[in-house]
């Protein structure tokens, strides 16, 4: 059977906790738990003078890829919710490739 991943490109992410919310309202996760949290990295600064300020969303061991959706044919909730276009759902390699071509300020979600 094929792998499934989430691959996460927050350079563009805003913070602002769409995905958060589409998770918990699909997967009926109550105010004090998480499937989706978006993590804050406060500014740093970098040895070479650069600045970094980021936010990521970190999908939690609630997280099943939308399991549900995905047999429907659907999108998970949380890629469909976000509008910067951080999030996508593949395969492993495809998700694999995408991470390798972007090099940074990305990442890869297998539950
Ligand atoms: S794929 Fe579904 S369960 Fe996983 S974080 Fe996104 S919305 Fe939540
Ligand atoms: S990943 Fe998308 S939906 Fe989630 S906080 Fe970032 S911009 Fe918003």
């Amino acid at each position: 059977m094929t792998q499934n991943a989430l691959y996460i490109n927050y350079e563009f992410c805003t913070g602002c906790h769409s995905c958060e919310i589409a998770c918990r309202n699909e997967k009926g996760i109550g105010l004090d738990d998480f499937g989706m949290k978006v993590l804050e990295d406060r500014p740093r600064q970098h040895a070479d003078g650069s600045w970094h300020w980021d936010y990521i969303g970190y999908p939690t061991e609630l997280c099943d890829l939308c399991a549900d959706r995905v047999a429907e044919g659907k999108l998970p909730s949380c890629v469909q919710m976000c509008q910067a276009k951080c999030l996508h759902y593949g395969t492993v390699d495809e998700c694999a490739q995408m991470l390798t071509k972007k090099g940074s300020k990305a990442a890869i979600f297998m539950p």
